[in-house]
């Protein structure tokens, strides 16, 4: 099969060297890539909000099957565009990537389909926002409608917060994506990511995971990406996820279907566990970054099969082969970061790496010059290692980072604290 991972991340890294391990896989091409994709696979320059380059491109090279890694080309129709021209696809049609791109489309779906989330509001003016904010009172949490590259959340500790969040959002400061705002209820609990494949009918989970988005140890700072993950996530346990399956995910998956949206692809399912009870917080339609990296080496060549089975609505055949193992992934990032940094400084360490079925160094955000690597984004390694518990993996993935010599980069030294 000649595939074509659209997407230039450390999730799309993780996704090309999962892919290479399947002996169906008999040529890959990623667009854009980066450095560290160009070393296991080719490159392609492309604009992949493009629908029509990115089917000519695929018609060229002969592709039979694209998967789809971020949610911009996604929301675009880019999927829609490839199976038009009857190219299989892994990934949601705009339709269904409404599940991401609009908040309080999820929010009426999940009214429709009687899952469990917060309470809400959905405004289009400021004013009947700033009411509703006064009449329900602090902690408080304000939401640009559209995709903000996760910024667009303000989790307000005190009114005022949240109606300066109401200034900012109507005030333009996420563009389209805020001339509507959701409001909601503050869930307290702890967090957890449920991943699952959907064909449209049939759901399957492909595992649980937990991020780290604030940059500073204790999970404490700004919000950013995410600063690491692992998979499992411990505090989604069995019982847990068969709860968010049959109230949550399944009755979602029912309302697309009814709707004439059916959701294929993988949804990432963001839950609020509190009591044991689960709530959903919010849809994904792709893999989380950098949960995809810690995924990717638990399931191996299978992620594969998973995907194609996905897009050619096969996944009532398919079952996960599970190791009892633990990912980690943590991410390296450039000094400055989620604020202003710089760019260009120069990677050392990284030819030498161990790169075995459990130990990998994804790139994030990387190039070549003149031979060596050079930093260009924000978050720019994932080093990610497997074992046989938690603890272990997370001592491969630390020896890996001490194996790197980026003065100019820095990463947290306690991703995993909390199941540890
Ligand atoms: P992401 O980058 O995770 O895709 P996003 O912009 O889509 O972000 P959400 O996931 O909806 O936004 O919210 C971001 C974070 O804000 C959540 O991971 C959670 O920590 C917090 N949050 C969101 N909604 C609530 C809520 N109702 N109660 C408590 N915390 C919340």
């Amino acid at each position: 099969m000649n595939i074509l991972i659209l997407g230039g991340g450390g999730r799309e890294h993780s996704l090309a060297w999962a892919v290479l391990q399947n002996p169906k896989c008999d040529k890959l091409i990623v667009a854009p890539g980066n450095a560290g994709i160009a070393q296991i696979a080719p490159c392609a320059a492309l604009n992949i909000l493009d629908g029509g380059a990115v089917v000519a491109f695929a018609e060229e090279n002969a592709i039979d099957f694209a998967i789809i890694g971020p949610e911009a080309p996604l929301a675009a129709g880019v999927a829609d565009r490839l199976r038009e021209a009857g190219i299989l696809v892994f990934g949601p049609s705009a339709a269904a990537a409404r599940l991401e791109a609009s908040k309080s489309f999820t929010k009426e779906i999940c009214d429709a389909a009687g899952a469990p989330t917060a309470a809400y509001g959905h405004f289009t003016d400021a004013d009947t926002a700033r009411a509703h904010i006064r009449a329900q009172g602090a902690p408080i949490v304000v939401k640009a409608d559209g995709l903000a590259a996760g910024k667009g959340v303000i989790v307000a500790e005190t009114t005022d917060q949240a109606l300066a969040a109401i200034d900012d959002m109507f005030g333009g400061t996420f563009g389209g994506a805020g001339a509507e705002v959701v409001i909601e209820e503050f869930m307290e609990g702890e967090e957890a990511s449920f991943f699952v494949m959907c064909d449209g009918e049939t759901v399957l989970p492909i595992g649980t995971a937990q991020d780290h988005k604030r940059v500073g140890e204790g999970d404490t700072g700004p919000n950013t990406g995410g600063m690491g993950a692992y998979s499992p996530a411990p505090v989604l346990t069995d019982a847990i996820a068969q709860k968010a399956l049959d109230r949550i995910v399944r009755p979602t998956m029912r309302e697309m279907v009814r709707r004439g949206t059916p959701y294929q692809g993988v949804l990432y399912v963001g839950l609020m566990i509190q009591d044991g009870e689960p709530r959903l917080v919010e849809y994904n339609v792709r893999f989380g970054d950098p949960e995809c990296q810690v995924l990717m080496m638990r399931l191996g060549a299978q992620a594969m099969d998973l995907m194609h089975a996905a897009a050619e609505g096969r996944l009532d055949e398919m079952q996960v082969n599970w190791a009892d193992d633990h990912a980690m992934t943590v991410v390296m990032a450039a000094r400055g970061y989620p604020g202003a940094y710089e760019k260009g400084s120069v990677i050392g360490g990284l030819d030498s790496l161990p790169e075995t079925s459990s130990e990998m160094c994804f790139h994030a955000g990387t190039a070549r010059q003149s031979g060596q690597f050079v930093a260009t984004g924000g978050r720019v390694l994932n080093l990610t290692a497997r074992g046989a518990t938690l603890h272990e993996a997370q001592s491969r993935a630390y020896a890996l980072i001490d194996e790197i010599n980026w003065p100019e980069g820095f990463c947290r030294r306690d991703i995993g604290w909390r199941a540890l």
